[in-house]
């Protein structure tokens, strides 16, 4: 770190005080703490104003820096791109802004179109208002519910809250828009059903909700490849060709919300293509541009957009939405420039060949700790889920979660816990580094989760 004097770095603390409003924060506990400030990070560590370093497990706090930071060449690449033109309205094309469709729609099979936004939430909504109008459109007004997955998050806006499976971050919010109807959570850690083939009998359940609630009435189903924030949950053997199945069953539109998992966190360039499903929408976000530029986008199907353009006369036969900064050039440079270093630094087979690496250290961890009662994960988005009781699978008190965290923290590496999410199961602990870790920064992160849970004991 830096050009930083104290005196600079104490202004900006008490700036930060005294004017930011944090996300996710709960402010009375700034009366006895300063804020962290991060000022600079370098591959997987960032510095914070007291020149402290931490090793980062989780990628930026919302598992998005796939590719790590400071990253000159992705600086490079946005710097000549806005000298060149920052910005028109998105109803117009952008040199980045095509070839980034191209590209990623060639990772894409069966998705050919590309419609830019700025955050999760937004690509989100914009699938959601599509599957509405396509209703209004092409079902005579039927087929306009959306179902969306217990534990599962799609974002922070009303509707968005409306399809949260984490009842805690929408209880405040309502009321909500109609037509937003959720289906079980498939953790058969957790489970809810005594049978065999659990995969396939969460996935019945689903079918269990289109019926009572008239196929007829359902245009969409909304769900995360791996669940992220409602507690890394990896869906069982079976369940996604039983989805797929009852989708096509009853013409139900399949949105796969890859905002986490998207752009390489579980090895392959989206979570879906780990297990064969072709969905009809898939949203994108983090990982796009590593957080280099805000960009997302909802990536859709030929036959979607035709939907969309049926009658050049009919001044409501297309998509009548808009999105100002999603025509920002920036965001698809920086996007072209993340992927070029996925691929050149072969990103998805070292998260493949590392993810198995922290898999294996995690098991070696519940071996020894018994507060340890699941770990699960696909690629380098992993999950440990701590309990006070083996037997009875007790959640551990948030508080004991959260003193791992802060015993990892004082070693020097950030790692993360789900947060309050579903009937008091915030007892999970994520790890979701950059895509370029290894060996010995996953043995760092592991010793200082040992050395947190042994303090349990
Ligand atoms: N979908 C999932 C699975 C997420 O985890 C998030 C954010 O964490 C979102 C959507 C919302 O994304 P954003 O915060 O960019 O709106």
């Amino acid at each position: 770190m830096d050009g930083h004097a104290l005196n600079d770095i104490q202004a900006t603390v008490d700036a930060d005080k005294a004017h930011v409003f944090h996300h996710l924060f709960q402010h009375a506990k700034l009366h006895t703490n300063d804020p962290r400030i991060i000022v600079e990070g370098k591959g997987m560590s960032v510095w914070d104003q007291n020149g402290r370093e931490y090793l980062d497990s989780v990628s930026g706090g919302v598992w998005t820096v796939n590719v790590g930071y400071g990253r000159e060449s992705i600086a490079n690449a946005v710097r000549d791109q806005l000298i060149k033109i920052n910005y028109f309205a998105g109803s117009v094309g952008s040199i980045p802004g095509a070839q980034f469709a191209q590209r990623l729609t060639e990772k894409t099979p069966g998705l050919n179109r590309l419609y830019y936004v700025n955050s999760g939430t937004e690509a989100n909504e914009k699938a959601w208002k599509m599957v509405r109008q396509i209703a209004h459109k092409h079902h005579g007004g039927k087929k306009w519910k959306i179902l969306y997955r217990e534990r599962d998050y799609h974002g922070s806006s009303l509707a968005a809250l409306a399809a949260c499976g984490q009842h805690q971050r929408a209880d405040q919010y309502g009321p909500f828009p109609e037509g937003f109807i959720p289906v079980p959570h498939c953790l058969e850690y957790r489970a809810q059903w005594d049978v065999e083939n659990y995969g396939e009998r969460a996935a019945d359940a689903i079918e269990e909700v289109i019926l009572r609630e008239g196929p007829d009435t359902v245009g969409a189903l909304c769900l995360e490849p791996v669940t992220a924030g409602g507690g890394v949950i990896v869906p069982p053997k079976g369940y996604w060709e039983r989805v797929q199945e009852i989708c096509k069953k009853y013409d139900i539109l399949l949105h796969i919300d890859e905002v986490v998992c998207g752009m390489g966190r579980t090895g392959e360039w989206f979570g879906y293509q780990n297990y064969g499903i072709t969905p009809d929408f898939v949203t994108c976000a983090k990982g796009v541009a590593s957080g280099y530029a805000a960009i997302a986008c909802m990536l859709t199907t030929d036959e979607v957009f035709e939907k969309f353009r049926t009658d050049p006369d009919d001044e409501m036969s297309y998509f009548r939405d808009i999105s100002t900064f999603g025509g920002c050039t920036a965001g698809p440079a920086a996007a072209l420039e993340n992927m070029r270093i996925i691929e050149d630094e072969g990103l998805l087979a070292n998260t493949k060949a590392m993810g198995g690496y922290l898999m294996t250290r995690l098991e070696e961890l519940k071996e020894k700790h018994k507060v340890i009662g699941d770990v699960r994960g696909k690629g380098l988005f992993c999950g440990a889920e701590l309990v006070a009781d083996r037997a009875t699978k007790e959640p551990l008190a948030e508080k004991l979660v959260q003193s791992v965290v802060a015993s990892a923290d004082a070693d020097g590496v950030l790692i993360g816990a789900t947060s309050r999410s579903f009937k008091g199961m915030n007892n999970t602990l994520c790890f979701s580094p950059a895509l370029i870790v290894d060996e010995p920064k996953i043995d760092r992160i592991i010793d200082a989760v040992d050395r947190g849970l042994a303090k349990l004991a």
